[in-house]
């Protein structure tokens, strides 16, 4: 409760979000984990500053939710995180408290990764004093290569939502995108192809 009392005058203090980004400005870009991150700022190119709240050696589910992330949240023009309640435990109340309409649920500067993505390990019976964490089905869908493409796509729309003037830009870099991912996969395939099944 005290910690939320703290996000909230520091919200406060760092006042109101600015109006929508005037053509040709960077967006700045909030990820909540560092991959999210790094398929953005691919995406993003020199239209965007990307920055990620959780570290990479951090249990994306268990994040310590820090006054900072709330400053970082306030000034962001586009959210993006994996969904699926990955981040079920920390962002809910970072998001409240950083009382940014730019990134609240359902803006144009909130993508929510999970949303394009066929969950696998849906489960049928669910307990969350056994440990269990995943009650939409797996949200570390990031591991497959073929679900970064369809998220580099929805970040592609997103940004171009919030920025149109640099839509093609965005689009282009999807392109290369794509196409590296793409000349990776052929050599992953191979290399992983004797644990075909596994
Ligand atoms: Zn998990």
């Amino acid at each position: 409760m005290k910690i939320m009392l703290l996000f909230a005058a520091i919200a406060t203090l760092v006042g109101p979000p600015g109006k929508r980004v005037p053509p040709g400005k960077t967006l700045t870009v909030v990820a909540t984990t560092p991959d999210l991150a790094a398929v953005a700022r691919e995406i993003g190119g020199d239209l965007v500053t990307v920055t990620a709240l959780a570290k990479p050696t951090e249990d994306p589910h268990f994040v310590d939710a820090k006054p900072s992330h709330l400053v970082t949240l306030n000034r962001a023009d586009v959210l993006i995180e994996g969904g699926a309640e990955l981040e079920l435990g920390w962002l809910p109340s970072l998001l409240d408290n950083a009382r940014n309409d730019k990134i609240a649920a359902g803006a144009p500067g909130h993508v929510v990764a999970s949303q394009g993505i066929k969950m696998l390990e849906v489960p049928t019976t669910f307990d969350r004093s056994k440990g269990d964490v995943h009650s939409l089905g797996n949200p570390h869908f990031m591991l497959d290569p073929l679900n970064v493409k369809i998220i580099a796509a929805d970040i592609a729309d997103h940004l171009s939502q919030v920025n149109p003037a640099g839509a093609g830009t965005f689009k282009a870099n999807l392109a290369k995108f794509n196409a590296s991912v793409d000349q990776k996969l052929a050599e992953w395939q191979k290399l992983l192809e004797p644990y075909k099944g596994a």
